[in-house]
């Protein structure tokens, strides 16, 4: 078997477990004679298929009874629209923290909708920290916050929830499963599914229930949660295989990774060997604050635009795949997501060392 190391931002690798169980059931899923990808979405066989999905997620994260689980289409970057067409719902206020390129779009595309301030922004650094804010700092008559909690591009993590008059809301595409989160501390929590949950296609969102049902007029029915929930994301077809992924990843984290506590203390692990060696060298640099490092995405750079072409192409050719950097930043991201092994990042790490070694700068 040639797996190779990926360290793709999204998608991204999935468990092998989790791949070799749906490659068992592909041809025909639990005695139905057909695939997953081929059932009606209404049949009772793919509902029981949904349902596994919602509670294994409500299991694992904890998810309390007055919030909503969707399975929508559209990636992340259709909730910078749904959010506030359905959240703008009594002053027409939002507010805004800008952090990354994701937290950038949202800002841009909310201020389509509202009155949007923006609260404050680490553009002026590169994004290569998390602003501390307090509740003063933001408007007690917004409707609600919206914050970008893992910033995939950058490498940077919020490492504390803000406080917030109004309800906070938070784009985890790309730490959701990572770690527990206080699902009580947001008034709504959304992700794509493609780097930590499923293959590209599925949207999860998490809303707190008294927060549906005051769409604008002109939201379109497709984004419309109430609706959504109202269907159990079924008004039209879901993105059936992608649930059932997402549902067998879920019960992976909770069985073999020991819940969402032992994919924490995984994921450090992982971080830990990959920043220790970055804190211990001066070849390569983080170019971010350590408050604000990320768990999931680690960025580098040597500080020489040819290293890093010649790094990529290197690692690349031994097996460790997708770790040229987002051109905002250059050099190497790694992402290291729930499904990387921990062989993987200490593989990494030796390659590091030995290219440093055979590369030495001028
Ligand atoms: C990848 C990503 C997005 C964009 O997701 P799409 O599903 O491609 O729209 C948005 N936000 C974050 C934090 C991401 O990592």
């Amino acid at each position: 078997m040639n797996r190779v190391y990926n360290f793709s931002a999204g998608p991204s690798t999935l468990p092998e477990k989790v791949l070799e169980i749906t490659a068992s059931e592909l041809m025909n899923y639990n005695g139905s004679g057909m695939s997953v990808m081929e059932m009606s979405h209404r049949s009772s066989v793919y509902e029981t298929i949904i349902q596994d999905c919602e509670r294994t997620l409500r299991r694992l994260m904890q998810i309390p009874d007055n919030y909503k689980v969707l399975f929508l289409q559209g990636g992340a970057s259709t909730q910078f629209a749904a959010v506030p067409l359905n959240l703008l719902s009594q002053n027409g206020k939002a507010d805004y923290v800008v952090t990354g390129q994701f937290s950038k779009k949202a800002y841009s595309e909310a201020k389509k909708y509202g009155d949007i301030r923006l609260v404050a922004s680490s553009e002026d650094k590169n994004n290569t920290y998390i602003p501390r804010l307090t509740k003063e700092d933001f408007r007690p008559d917004a409707d609600y916050v919206h914050i970008c909690f893992n910033n995939t591009i950058f490498g940077t993590k919020w490492d504390y929830i803000p406080e917030t008059p109004a309800p906070l809301v938070a784009d985890m595409s790309s730490c959701i499963l990572s770690e527990p989160f206080d699902v009580t501390k947001f008034g709504m929590i959304y992700a794509g599914a493609q780097k930590n949950m499923a293959p590209a296609g599925l949207t999860v969102v998490i809303i707190r229930e008294d927060l549906l049902g005051n769409a604008s007029p002109i939201c379109p029915t497709m984004l419309d949660y109430k609706v959504m929930a109202d269907n159990g994301s079924m008004y039209n077809t879901p993105p059936c295989w992608c649930i059932y992924v997402a549902g067998l990843v879920a019960k992976w984290v909770e069985e073999d990774m020991g819940g969402l506590d032992g994919m924490k203390a995984y994921n450090q692990e992982k971080a830990e060997v990959l920043y220790d060696y970055l804190d211990s060298q001066d070849y390569y640099k983080n170019p971010n604050e350590k408050a604000a490092r990320s768990m999931m995405n680690v960025t580098f750079v040597t500080g020489d635009k040819d290293l890093d072409a010649k790094f990529a192409k290197e690692a690349a050719a031994a097996g460790f795949v997708n770790l040229k950097g987002h051109r905002s930043v250059g050099g190497m991201r790694a992402s290291i997501y729930n499904a990387m092994p921990k062989e993987g990042v200490v593989a990494l790490v030796e390659f590091m060392k030995q290219f440093a070694k055979d590369n030495p700068k001028g």
